[in-house]
Formats: structure tokens, sequence, C-alpha cells
């Protein structure tokens, strides 16, 4: 071996050594606190790591696409993972690798919710706070919220990353009768979110893209302040002000 190639050598095992204490650093600094993947994952793949996965880039899986949180990687999936790999600059291979995962503890709290939201800011509206007494177990609307922050983080993400907050969240049934709801909506279920901070059309039109099959916003009777986004099953969308429908 020549000197000029020893050396070379020498520099690209160092190099593949940073890059390594780089790498386990990051994963080390958020993972263990909310979830870790212990294996990739690509098309075919099932299991609760998958569903795991599912949550977190739900919201990159196209206009429209309200996809499945069913373990299973299907081509939904590989879209929804490519699509998270381009939006925060990563090889858009559609295989959930070492260098999403690491991206994904960076944008997830020790109690998994994405960085830009939290539980303070989404639990029991009218002044209650906490998760009980709505339509489904605190449980499973906590788990909800979560989903739909995931897809809200996504929004923000998708309009420059630019703040937005939520003016109301998980309701019971009691306060969403309060505020003028039917007392067994979305909101009671954990899987509404109320957003403003930006310009509401700008909101309307982009959810279009994050994964809410529900989405009402100006021109729809009593949402010229806010915008409603939800995570039902199928779509529900209408903002005529916006050219949303
Ligand atoms: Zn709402």
């Amino acid at each position: 071996m020549s000197r000029l190639r020893a050396a070379l050598v020498t520099l690209v095992v160092t190099l593949a050594s940073l890059v390594a204490v780089t790498a386990a650093t990051t994963t080390a600094a958020h993972a263990d606190e909310c979830y870790s993947w212990g294996r990739n994952l690509s098309s075919g793949a099932t299991g609760a790591d998958v569903s795991e996965l599912q949550v977190r880039v739900a919201g990159w899986a196209g206009y429209g696409v309200n996809m499945a949180i069913d373990g299973s990687y299907g081509p939904q999936t590989v879209n929804a993972v490519k699509g998270f790999q381009a939006a925060y600059g990563l090889g858009a291979d559609g295989v959930a690798g070492p260098a999403t995962y690491a991206k994904i503890y960076e944008l997830q709290d020790p109690d998994c919710t994405p960085i830009h939201f939290s539980y303070a800011e989404v639990d029991g509206g009218c002044g209650a706070g906490g998760y009980a007494g709505g339509s489904v177990p605190a449980a499973t609307v906590k788990e909800n919220l979560k989903r739909a922050m995931w897809r809200a983080e996504a929004l923000r993400q998708r309009i420059g990353n630019q703040p937005i907050s939520v003016s109301s969240g998980f309701r019971s049934q009691a306060c969403d009768r309060q505020v003028g709801g039917s007392g067994t909506g979305q909101h009671t279920y954990g899987t509404a979110i109320d957003l403003v901070g930006v310009s509401f059309c700008t909101l309307a039109q982009n959810a279009r893209y994050t994964g809410f099959g529900g989405i009402f916003g100006p021109g729809y009777p009593d949402h010229d302040d806010h915008v409603h986004v939800d995570i039902r099953a199928g779509r529900s969308w209408s903002a005529p002000s916006c050219g949303v429908s």
C-alpha cells in the first residue's frame, strides 16, 4: 500500500468513526425518552414499530391522503417516508433508516409529541384541562391528539416553518355543547385541533396535503377566526373563501 493510500484509508476510517459518534449522540439525546426504532423499515414490513413510524410521517403522504396507522408498510407509507425525507433534506428513498430516525428524534419531545406542539396546548377545553369526559377513553384521546399534532407539525414545516398555535383541542362532551357544538364532534375524540397563527387560507389550503380528513375554514359557518383540522377517516373539507372543498 502506498503511503498516500494508507493516509487516505486512515482519513476515511477517522471520518467514519466521527460520523458514527455524531449519529450515536443525536440518537441518544431524544430517543430513549420516547421511542426508539431497533431496525430499518421498508415496504412490506409489519409491526408496532411500523405504526410508530406511521404516526410521525402521516402528514407527508400527499394531497388528500389520510393514511391508516395500521402497522403495515405499504405504498402510502413509502410515499409518506419519501415526503418526510424530502421535506427535511434527507435522501428520499422511502426506507426508514438511521438518518430518518435521527430526524424524528430531533423533532420528538420526551412525551412523543412533536417539537412545536404540546399536550398543554391541546388538553381539555372550557378551562377543564385533562382528557376526561370525551367520546372515547382518555388514553385514546391522548393518542388521537398526538397523531393530530404530528400532522400539524408537517403542516408547519410545509408552510416554511411558520409558527402555528392551537386555539382549541380536546373538549369533553359537556364543553363541546357549551361552546355550541353537538357534544359528540371530532373535538370530543381528540382527533381535532383548531389552528391560528398564519393566514387562514394558507392553513386550510396546505392542510389538504398533510393528512387531514376534516378541514373547515373561512367561508364555512363560524370558521372565519380559525381553521379546524381533524384526522377523521374519509374527507370533509370546506373553506369556500379559500377555494377548499
Ligand atoms: Zn374545531
